[in-house]
């Protein structure tokens, strides 16, 4: 690399968010380079959405058995981890060298270093400067600062998803969806101990209070001592594992473990640009960026976690990226970025999803709407697995018949809340939803029955 070499695009950021844009713009013939402090893949292929779900894959198997002894299966399962980890590696190890290679295919520069902004249109890497006409930031989210003593002794999600033995005793800290998952993976890999500690009164704020109520007494069930309005006050080394002391309605409480993981989120991961030089403003919530993603600076885009914009998701990272290299390439804001009703998933088993309006939500906005809600483990598909929590609330409209939001728990919920996205996407009605004929028996074919 030249000195002050000069390109037509620089991305910073090789996930979701960025790939994607640098892909573009070499197919339209730009010049253009990527540039990732990490291994190329970005936190969803390496670190998030997919190594997780390989170690959920698994523990899935766990609890399969589980559901189905006495029912005939007969074998009972157990989880070697250090298996299960080189399972997850044999996905994530190929990932870096599968896309720089495909990038070199596509003509693209691939360097490796902490960019930095120096002006408007220049960055340093390793020390080199480089210069561009467009910036492209995909620079994603950390884990937030918690400001508690001992803070440096936590473990990230990170760091979790390589430990080469499984931990026989692990605090969470926080009850988000990293939490939880974890959480259930360790307890199903065989940990001994699994504790989550929860600030508020309750784990996954974001989701519906019945069905998280659904969740927690599966939790608990698992053997995970999961611990609401418990806030950690401060870690601390003992022997060979840690004293994490909490704050709780009757008083402090300590726990010793083995880890302490962090799960109590996380913030856009953007404090090293230096995006004063370039002229890109920020707040709390990242950077901020224009319906087109153009940032403050007009020739820099920004998408995914560090951006201020959509929620921290995979799907809305690409979204957003598609969008911003779109407008790259016109050369003008020509196509806006929208957000349909956009699916989440907790996938602890059960597993908990989620589309559209809370009750809450859809009852501040004046709606006037039915809830339905029921208990469904008396019903065919959850007997079938025997899964003993399964649960929807579906809103419905008065009046238009429009679902307003879904929301469920049991096997089958990861799928069944794409078809309410669509439906939802699509402004198909109940009515619409009931005359479909679904494949039965399906997990699909019950959400006609919900709405
Ligand atoms: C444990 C975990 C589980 C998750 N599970 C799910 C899930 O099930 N479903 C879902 O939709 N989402 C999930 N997410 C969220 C999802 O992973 C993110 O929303 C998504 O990966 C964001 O993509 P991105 O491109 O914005 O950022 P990232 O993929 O994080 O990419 C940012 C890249 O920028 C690089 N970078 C940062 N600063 C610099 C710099 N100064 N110079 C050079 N490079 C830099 C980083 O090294 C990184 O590779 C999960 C996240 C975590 C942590």
């Amino acid at each position: 690399m030249n000195e002050n070499e000069s390109f037509d695009l620089i991305v910073i950021g090789a996930g979701t968010g960025g790939n994607g844009v640098a892909r573009m713009a070499a197919a339209a013939g730009w010049k253009v380079a990527v540039v990732d402090s990490l291994p190329y893949g970005g936190t969803c292929a390496l670190r998030g959405c997919d190594p997780k779900k390989m170690l959920i894959a698994v523990t899935e198997g766990v609890d399969w058995a589980r559901n189905l002894n006495g029912k005939g299966l007969e074998a009972q399962t157990s989880v070697k981890w250090s298996d299960m980890i080189a399972f997850k590696r044999s996905f994530t190890d190929a990932m870096p060298g599968r896309i720089e290679a495909g990038f070199e295919k596509a003509g693209i520069v691939a360097l490796h270093g902490q960019a930095r902004f120096t002006g408007r249109e220049t960055i340093e890497v390793n020390g080199e400067t480089l210069r561009a006409r467009h910036f492209h930031i995909a620079t994603g989210a950390r884990p937030m600062y918690l400001n508690i003593p001992g803070e440096e002794m936590l473990t990230t999600s990170t760091d979790f998803l390589e430990l080469p033995d499984r931990p026989d005793r692990v605090v969470f800290v926080g009850g988000g969806f990293i939490a939880m998952e974890f959480a259930h993976i360790s307890k199903r890999a065989g940990a001994r101990e699994v504790t989550v500690l929860e600030m508020m009164e309750r784990p996954l704020g974001n989701f519906d209070p019945d069905l998280v109520g659904i969740l927690s007494e599966a939790t608990t069930n698992l053997g995970i001592d999961l611990r609401t309005e418990a806030k950690v006050l401060r870690i601390e080394k003992d022997g060979p594992g840690f004293t994490v002391t909490h704050e709780t309605p009757e008083g402090k409480q300590t726990i010793n473990c083995d880890l302490v993981v962090h799960a109590t989120g996380r913030v856009p991961n953007i404090e090293h640009l230096n995006l004063e030089a370039a002229g890109v403003e920020y707040g709390r919530n990242g950077i901020k960026v224009s319906p087109y993603m153009r940032t403050t600076n007009p020739a820099i885009f920004a998408a995914g976690d560090c951006a201020d914009s959509g929620p921290n998701l995979t799907p809305v990272s690409a979204n957003e990226g598609r969008i911003a290299g779109k407008n790259l390439l016109a050369g003008k804001d020509e196509r806006e970025v929208n957000y349909p009703p956009i699916p989440s998933v907790v996938f602890t088993l059960p597993q908990v999803a989620s589309v559209g309006l809370s009750v809450a939500a859809a009852r501040d906005k004046g709606l006037a709407f039915d809830t339905h809600f029921e208990k469904t483990a008396g019903w065919y598909s959850s007997l079938r697995v025997g899964a003993r929590c399964s649960a929807y609330k579906i809103l419905v409209e008065n009046g238009t018949g429009r679902i307003l939001g879904a929301h469920l728990i049991g096997p089958g919920a990861e799928e069944q809340i794409n078809l309410f996205a669509m439906a939802m996407g699509a402004g198909l009605t109940a009515n619409r939803i009931k005359g479909i004929i679904f494949a039965y028996p399906s997990y699909a074919s019950d959400i006609s029955s919900m709405v």
